[in-house]
């Protein structure tokens, strides 16, 4: 069964979309926790960060590319923070590797 994640991939329901490529998009968070609250995802389906493999290696360092280039074109000049939940005792809710990226206020650590 598909998660949310790839029907928006495939444009089956909608999202606010910011960046997409032939191997990732990036898109606005439904319940937002920040003033900016990016998921950014492989368009490859990879359920949790668990399942990656060495063939993944290339996929992840451009993701975080990706994310670096977004956070630079939204000017996150003060920082950011990004975020994998994995598995639930993370609060992993969507089984879509994906990354958060937060931003626009300040964050307390350690995280909750
Ligand atoms: P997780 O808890 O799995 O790390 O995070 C999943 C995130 O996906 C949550 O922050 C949640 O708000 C977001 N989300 C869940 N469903 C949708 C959706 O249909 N559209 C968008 N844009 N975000 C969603």
């Amino acid at each position: 069964m598909s998660t949310v994640f790839k029907k928006i991939i495939d444009r089956q329901i909608p999202a606010d979309i910011v960046y997409e490529d032939e191997q990732s998009m990036v898109f606005k968070d439904i319940h937002p926790q920040a003033p900016v609250h990016l998921i950014v995802i492989p368009k490859k389906e990879i359920p949790t960060l668990n399942d990656l493999t060495e063939a993944d290696e290339g996929l992840i360092g451009h993701l975080f590319v990706v994310i670096a280039r977004v956070a630079k074109q939204l000017g996150l000049t003060g920082g950011y923070r990004v975020v994998v939940n994995c598995g639930p005792e993370a609060g992993q809710e969507v089984m879509h590797l994906h990354f958060h990226l937060l931003g626009g206020r300040s964050f307390g650590w350690p995280p909750g």
